[in-house]
């Protein structure tokens, strides 16, 4: 175990751990879009940035991607980490004028209103974070979707932006994504869900009638686990 301080609290923690799940253990919230406790931090948001101190020497550090360190003092909320949050936001914001979430962060960390740079009219809401890309390659184990393009081009689809034979609708991805740029939608009955582009059969319960998954996704946890789909045709309510 080592000692550190953040914000001004005495803490201890492993040797090897990232600030940002310590400074979260203990209750110090640092913003961040791009971080899940499912997946492996990849620092693609840059929010959570803070203020390092080891000996002489502060930097400003990606909390996600930063060990602790024995005598580190950490400051999540200095002028300088602020100053350059609210540039980071400010860019993000330039990218995704109209997401709602971005807008409200802003609100809350006092960015703007009037933006700083030129917004991009694209009106996209995704920030490249790849959460959703990972989750589906990581968590789900299907990899359905991927990057295309290159730099201001670059954006999140199926394969050659056609109909996705390998996605199971699961919803994972917008579930998982920061600024909500996943449309996933539901008929009223419930008994369909349309996700990239592509609409997926919903299972009712066999007890209640409730359609609660989509039919592939049962299909697919039923051949990785073994456990026959008629077991698994009842929700989680009824079980
Ligand atoms: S809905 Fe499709 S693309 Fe999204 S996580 Fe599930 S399998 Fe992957």
């Amino acid at each position: 175990m080592i000692n550190l301080t953040i914000d001004n609290r005495k803490i201890e923690a492993e040797s090897g751990r990232f600030i940002l799940d310590v400074a979260r253990e203990n209750g110090i919230v640092i913003p961040t879009l791009c971080s899940h406790e499912s997946i492996e931090p990849t620092g693609s948001c840059r929010l959570c940035v803070v203020e390092a101190k080891q000996g002489k020497r502060t930097r400003i550090v990606t909390s996600c991607l930063y060990p602790v360190a024995e005598g580190m003092v950490v400051d999540t909320k200095s002028e300088r980490v602020k100053a350059v949050r609210s540039l980071v936001l400010q860019l993000l914001l330039a990218r995704c004028p109209e997401s709602g979430q971005l807008k409200e962060m802003a609100e809350e960390m006092g960015v703007g209103p009037e933006p700083r740079f030129t917004p991009d009219q694209d009106n996209v809401k995704c920030i490249l974070c790849r959460m959703c890309v990972r989750t589906c390659e990581k968590v789900v184990g299907v990899s359905a979707i991927g990057f295309s393009y290159r730099g201001t081009e670059k954006n999140v689809c199926t394969p050659f932006k056609e109909e996705s034979a390998t996605c199971i609708g699961c919803g994972a991805c917008a579930y998982i994504c920061p600024t909500g740029h996943i449309e996933m939608t539901t008929t009223e009955t419930g008994d369909t869900r349309t996700i990239w582009e592509r609409t997926f059969k919903m299972k009712a319960c066999k007890v209640c009638g409730r359609y609660f998954a989509p039919e592939d996704q049962l299909a697919y946890i039923s051949a990785k686990t073994g456990v026959p789909a008629e077991e698994l045709a009842v929700c989680v309510s009824c079980r």
